[in-house]
């Protein structure tokens, strides 16, 4: 029985490549996006290759759609190990959090942080025990980091995000889930741009690395390159 993994964000991207490697390494794939079409193209293209890939339609910032997303599992008779919390936007006009419309924010945290703890509680009888959550955050969260100079909503959303980790953690230890934050570091996406020195395979690699092969001791902690980061 092929373990399971649900990513969200997963039509293209780091969602998309960490797909392709944990198909490779046998986990069947729950390819979760907002957008059917896309995520329809993203299946087809993972089960050319040879892959376990399902498409579920799910948008984080909208919790009715996670609800029916975990129902929509439930009826495929699908329990969880792994839960990648992969989607997040950066907005173009995040530029100033004291001058920009409080929506720059707001819509911010909707994705990046309220979606990943709604994603977490309509999937939580889902998962198994032992099972595992990443979550891909940023270097941009880092409270040790020199702040300044770029979207500061997405680095306050990932800053939230690295908290939320350590929390979800404690609340989860009961059921021996583990749950890490990854910066996958600076990465040519949609998201990272073309001039971003890494490729999407190297920034698969460490979220990829916590779902299949470390240790599910290893829980509330920060990861870069499959070593473990200051918050
Ligand atoms: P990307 O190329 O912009 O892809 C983002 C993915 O998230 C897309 O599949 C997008 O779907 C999905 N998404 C956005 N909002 C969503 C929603 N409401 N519901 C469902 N899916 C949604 O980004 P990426 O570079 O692969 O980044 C992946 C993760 O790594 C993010 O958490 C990002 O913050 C983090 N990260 C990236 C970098 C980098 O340099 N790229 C650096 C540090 C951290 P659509 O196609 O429908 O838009």
């Amino acid at each position: 029985m092929h373990p399971t993994v649900l990513i969200t964000g997963a039509n293209r991207g780091i969602g998309f490549e960490i797909a392709r490697q944990l198909g490779r390494l046998g986990w069947r794939t729950l390819l979760a996006g907002r957008d059917a079409e896309k995520l329809n193209a993203a299946a087809q293209a993972l089960a050319a290759e040879g892959y376990a890939a399902e498409p579920l339609l799910l948008d984080v910032a909208d919790p009715g759609s996670i609800a029916a997303a975990a129902r929509e599992v439930l009826q495929r008779g699908l329990t969880v190990d792994a839960l990648v919390n992969n989607a997040a936007i950066l907005l173009k006009e995040d530029t100033a959090l004291v001058t920009n419309p409080a929506e720059v924010l707001e819509k911010t945290l909707r994705t990046n942080v309220l979606g990943v703890r709604e994603v977490v509680h309509h999937f939580l009888p889902l998962l198994k025990n032992g099972a595992c959550i990443v979550n891909l955050s940023s270097g941009g969260g880092s409270m040790s980091d020199p702040v300044g100079g770029w979207s500061p909503a997405y680095c306050v959303s990932k800053s939230a995000l690295n908290a939320l980790t350590r929390q979800l953690a404690y609340e989860l230890a009961g059921r021996q889930i583990a749950v890490n934050a990854v910066c996958p570091g600076w990465v040519r996406t949609g998201m990272g741009g073309a001039r971003a020195p890494r490729s999407v395979e190297k920034g698969a690699e460490t979220p990829v690395w916590l779902v299949a092969e470390a240790p599910r001791r290893l829980s509330g902690r920060f990861f870069r390159d499959k070593r473990e980061i200051e918050w």
